[in-house]
């Protein structure tokens, strides 16, 4: 002896289980887009980050003009160089070599490194480089070691030249 369905019960549960496979459905669709809200999000970073940091980082600017108007600002770029040297740099051992301890009192040697930082920014960091930016940047590294053998040649670890020029303050 079976007992019979309540009236209405079975077309009730196939509504439900209609229900529940919608709202499966749903919840897949919902991933999906946040996955891709997500992705987006990111990609939207990337993109703030790498136009924000080139358009401040390529712009030509003298230091102690930037020192004088900014120095917090001063300070934050700074060490955005020292970062950069530090983790780029610091392969190209021809330039290196050529920075001795005082290369930074030297306004010539770091007008250079700044030039090689903000060049290699422009061809490394921006959307805009083409591939001949970073052959020309590559290019240039024996000139930029030249021009800080010439600055720096006659300053060693222990002795700068400007403690001459200066009398001593160095
Ligand atoms: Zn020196």
């Amino acid at each position: 002896m079976s007992i019979p369905d309540p009236p209405g019960l079975l077309a009730l549960r196939h509504y439900v289980d209609a229900e529940v496979r919608k709202l499966g459905d749903r919840q897949t669709d919902l991933d999906d887009r946040l996955r891709a809200y997500g992705q987006s999000v990111q990609q939207l970073a990337g993109d703030v980050s790498r136009l924000v940091g080139s358009v401040e980082a390529t712009t030509p600017f003298h230091w102690p003009d930037l020192e004088r108007a900014d120095p917090a600002r001063a300070a934050e770029r700074w060490a955005k160089l020292q970062s950069w040297i530090d983790n780029v740099l610091v392969d190209y051992q021809q330039i290196t070599r050529e920075l001795r301890p005082c290369w930074e009192s030297h306004g010539a040697a770091v007008a250079v490194v700044t030039a090689a930082w903000l060049t290699w920014v422009a061809a490394y960091r921006t959307t805009k480089a083409q591939a001949w930016d970073a052959v020309r940047w590559q290019r240039d590294v024996p000139t930029v070691a030249d021009e800080l053998r010439t600055i720096l040649g006659s300053c060693g670890r222990d002795r700068c030249i400007l403690t001459l020029i200066r009398g001593g303050t160095r």
